[in-house]
């Protein structure tokens, strides 16, 4: 019996699906690294062709009247799940659903959601959770743009906020929810370690927090895993329920392409799902096929890029010319931070704060000096990066502020990627030289 015939005959899917993927040989469980090759994908379906072709078409032909309705039951939440089928591009296509599978198969999350940006992903998961009167309790410092989300822009429709600060201990938490908890927490949103502070939040902790404060139904806990997932961190594990992504980091780790990734259970996805079906935050069919393929050496990339960092960050601590480096791999043992990280973390990451002796002045001596390493913002891409919050992601801060989260004039931030590593040492030591 074809696909097409058995699609018909059940009439549940009405719609040629991908046989089903290998996820286990001899009962041994495949490796993330070894499903990006072929997860989701069948060629028979595409004339053969080993990569997804790209789909470019706005909509899709339903093979009959009722399978049509059938769909628009899922896209319009009827019944939970989405469409069975494809319907429109403004809901999903083909590329994307590949690359939401295999997003899933990194932190064995039940479903994924791609979309247009970081930002679109974030924004789509607040308008999905929240009504005017709720509060989002979440950790500080955030990402810039999803502070202003939260404070300014849904501020202005009568969301409510209240922040503890990434660091916090488990009474201080306590604290902070209890206070919340008079009022309707409509999310608990994290982000960890923090950006530039590289605080690490303790996830274990915000879980048993939130369940010994809220008895019936408990707000979910969303965090933002851009700077150390999928690789180094999974926090779906230590009880949050929603991993957001920029996936224009490390999961792209090009630095040629902008989108967003959520995943979670079902229940919350489909949610999700809903507002993103409703407002078209997905990402287009060309990202998410670049995002295929960055997938397939997402493994290779951030181990090389991890180890790479290792060895610059073991250079510059004993510089002359540093006065600190902010590097997760170097916290203190013992400490609360040491403690959160060997709970949740498997690898300190590849972006860190160097602190040079001086002032903005040494800063930029030393950024213009660099010639491997590229004055830009943003991280997590093959090559290295390296920027000046203070002049510039964080120029619009409040002085106050800028000293409270320790982004002064001689902060440089810096984004290793897969170069030689001594090569990046040789280029550091020059433009130290030259400060
Ligand atoms: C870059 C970034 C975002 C925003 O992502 P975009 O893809 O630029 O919209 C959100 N959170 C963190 C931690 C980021 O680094």
């Amino acid at each position: 019996m074809t696909d097409e015939t058995e699609a018909e005959l059940t009439g549940a899917t009405a719609r040629r699906r991908p046989k089903a993927s290998i996820d286990t040989i001899g009962g041994r469980k495949l490796k993330p690294s070894t499903m990006m090759m072929g997860h989701g994908y069948d060629p028979v379906l595409s004339e053969g062709s080993l990569k997804p072709p790209i789909f470019l078409t706005s909509t899709f032909v339903f093979p009959n009247a009722a399978a049509g309705k059938r769909h628009f039951e899922g896209v319009t939440g009827k019944r939970p799940g989405g469409a069975e089928g494809l319907v429109y591009s403004r809901f999903n296509g083909p590329n994307q659903e590949i690359l939401e599978d295999r997003l899933a198969v990194w932190e064995e999350a039940e479903d994924a959601l791609a979309f247009s940006s970081g930002m679109s992903a974030i924004a789509t998961l607040f308008l999905s959770m929240v009504k005017p009167g709720d509060t989002i309790v979440h950790s500080g410092p955030l990402y810039a743009a999803t502070e202003t989300l939260i404070a300014r822009i849904l501020g202005r429709f009568g969301v409510h906020w209240l922040d503890f600060p990434a660091g916090a201990t488990r009474a201080e938490i306590d604290a902070v929810l209890s206070r919340a908890a008079s009022g309707n927490v409509a999310l608990i949103y994290l982000e960890s370690p923090a950006n530039p502070t590289n605080a690490l939040v303790d996830v274990e902790a915000v879980a048993a927090s939130r369940d010994a404060i809220f008895k019936g139904t408990k707000p979910p806990i969303a965090i933002d895993n851009t700077f150390l997932g999928p690789l180094w961190a999974q926090p779906l594990k230590q009880g949050a329920d929603i991993v957001v992504y920029s996936l224009t980091k490390y999961a792209g780790g090009h630095s040629d392409l902008v989108a967003g990734g959520v995943l979670g259970s079902k229940e919350h996805i489909n949610a999700i799902r809903l507002m993103r079906n409703t407002i078209g935050t997905i990402c287009d069919p060309h990202t998410a096929w670049m995002l295929l393929r960055s997938l397939e050496t997402l493994e290779l990339r951030m181990s090389r890029a991890g180890e790479n960092a290792v060895k610059v960050c073991e250079y510059l601590r004993t510089h002359p010319k540093v006065e600190h480096v902010g590097y997760l791999g170097f916290l203190e043992e013992g400490s609360r931070q040491a403690d959160i990280y060997n709970r949740h973390c498997t690898g300190a990451g590849s972006t860190f704060s160097l602190y040079l002796k001086g002032g903005e002045t040494e800063a930029f001596a030393f950024l213009d000096a660099l010639k491997i390493a590229k004055l830009a913002v943003s991280l997590g891409g093959t090559e290295t990066l390296a920027s000046h919050p203070a002049g510039m992601t964080h120029l619009s801060v409040p002085e106050a502020r800028k000293q409270a989260l320790g982004i002064t004039d001689n902060l440089v931030r810096i984004s290793i990627g897969v170069e030689d590593a001594d090569d990046l040492i040789a280029d550091f030591e020059e433009a130290l030289q030259a400060v």
